[in-house]
């Protein structure tokens, strides 16, 4: 392996801590998912946003998310009293609003 000066060395070991804070990251993110044991279903989402470097709540969207864990639950259903599209195995329209899966 090539030489490194002492820069590229720094930023080769801030890459890989970055890299390791990450996996870290993610790893915990998906371990909230699992400990969210009753979503609390709203319109739109509850997120973090990076362009505004705040937290932002997207009412005005069709789908359906849990403020809690972030899990993304599909359409928001107005008819729906769990607050999101559900389908059974006969169509592929909503039992409750019959909309469409598939929806533009
Ligand atoms: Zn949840
Ligand atoms: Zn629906």
């Amino acid at each position: 392996m090539q030489e490194l000066t002492p820069e590229q060395r720094q930023l080769q070991l801030n890459r890989l801590t970055f890299e390791e804070t990450e996996w870290r990251a993610v790893r915990s993110l998906s371990e909230i998912k699992g400990l969210c044991k009753e979503h609390v279903v709203i319109r739109g989402w509850l997120r973090w946003s990076p362009v505004k470097q705040t937290v932002v709540e997207t009412e005005h969207s069709d789908s359906a998310s849990c403020s809690i864990c972030g899990v993304d639950l599909g359409w928001w259903c107005p008819e729906n009293p769990k607050g999101y599209c559900e389908y059974d195995d006969k169509s592929e329209n909503c039992i409750f609003c019959h909309q469409p899966d598939e929806r533009k």
